[in-house]
């Protein structure tokens, strides 16, 4: 295409320096801003294209399905799912993920109902619309976690019908991580034998697998899909996650459309064959240990806005292993500078990597100065 001409290029010039400026006040949502991923600029001058089942080969020859397995299956281990039994590919993003395990769920129990609790991501209804299932919500506990009582009770009245639990490990407002171990113990008490778990582990599935003390979150505890966001913890470019379950279910979907003579595992047809090439170059630059000390400064800062909010008379919190910091929702003016995520009469702050203690501290001393104004005002 040649060099730009003189207008793209100012319009591109303008473009960059608001997404610069944005970019720096980002403290609000789960994305890591920190990555240099410019080792892999040659590859955008190819037409990637992984299209299909990443583990059958395709006519499609200019694609990374080999990187792309041996992201499946780092991910794999960090899920607790034996390699050698475990089936995945990199999706668009945690709401595909999410897609894909309902849609498996639904292939095994065509019949069954699912319950997902009232902080759940958007993502999860909008998935069970499009995918016509039928659903209840239950209810939540005030740190976001699932009301198991609620649940106890809602599926005791449907014991006929198969239980399909979208458990939350990280819901997106406060950090919440549902208890698999409680959930399971319902299926027991209630003699439930048709069950599928999906967790939707968008953001605090690659937090966990690299803290000393985890909740149970992975296959080891259950589960039988996951999905997770690539451009959370790890951070990139391009939107991008993994879905990750068993070789075993999958066959069950895949011989149904082997009949019709391809083996259309996926949701998408074209997927990108360069998001899989991010992920792994993230994932061999840092290592397990570096995305070990990764989380841990996640963990620490946001130990640290907690402590720098309570000073200052501001009951912030988090759950335990969440970046997620949940304080009351300040003025519109705070939210907007700092992209925070309100909902309701709360907000949060995520310390992702590029978040700094100086930026802890200016978003604190403007909650903190907003809320004296605010009471002064409240005195005269
Ligand atoms: C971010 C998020 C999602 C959606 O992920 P996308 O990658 O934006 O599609 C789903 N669930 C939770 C809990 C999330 O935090």
């Amino acid at each position: 295409m040649g060099a730009p001409r003189p207008e793209i290029r100012a319009r591109l010039d303008s473009l960059q320096q608001a997404l610069e400026d944005t970019s720096g006040r980002q403290a609000g949502y789960p994305a890591n801003l920190v990555y240099d991923y410019s080792a892999l600029t040659p590859f955008l001058r190819y037409s990637l294209n992984n299209i299909g089942d990443p583990f059958h080969e395709s006519n499609y020859q200019v694609n990374t399905r080999d990187i792309e397995r041996e992201v499946v299956a780092a991910f794999a281990d960090l899920v607790r799912l034996p390699r050698e039994e475990a089936w995945g590919y990199v999706t668009s993003g945690g709401t595909e993920g999410n897609m894909y395990g309902l849609y498996l769920a639904r292939k095994l129990h065509p019949d069954g109902i699912v319950y997902f609790s009232q902080d759940t991501h958007y993502s999860v209804l909008k998935n069970l619309s499009v995918l016509n299932m039928r659903n209840i919500m239950i209810k939540s506990q005030q740190n976001g976690e699932l009301d198991y009582d609620d649940l106890y009770e809602t599926v005791r009245i449907h014991r006929d019908t198969p239980v399909i639990v979208m458990a939350n490990i990280g819901t997106t407002m406060t950090g919440a991580i549902d208890d698999l171990v409680r959930v399971q113990a319902i299926f027991e008490d209630l003699a439930i034998t048709n069950h599928y778990i999906h967790a939707d582990a968008a953001l605090s599935g690659l937090i966990l697998p690299f803290v000393d003390d985890p909740q149970p979150y992975g296959f080891d505890a259950g589960i039988d899909s996951i999905s997770l966001s690539g451009h959370k913890v790890i951070g990139a470019p391009l939107p991008c996650g993994v879905v990750l379950t068993k070789r075993d279910y999958v066959n069950t979907v895949a011989r149904s459309v082997e009949y019709l003579g391809t083996l259309d595992t996926t949701v998408p047809g074209s997927r990108s064959g360069f998001t899989p090439l991010i992920l792994w170059y993230a994932l061999e630059h840092y290592g397990h240990e570096g995305l070990r000390g990764l989380v841990g400064n996640m963990l620490d800062m946001a130990a640290y806005a907690v402590e720098r909010f309570n000073e200052r008379g501001i009951p912030a919190w988090r759950n335990r292993n969440s970046v997620t910091v949940v304080f009351p929702r300040p003025p519109d003016e705070v939210v907007q500078a700092w992209q925070l995520a309100p909902l309701g009469d709360i907000a949060h702050v995520i310390t992702m990597p590029h978040v700094t203690r100086a930026m802890v501290d200016e978003i604190v001393d403007a909650c903190a100065k907003q809320r004296l104004h605010g009471n002064m005002r409240g005195l005269r």
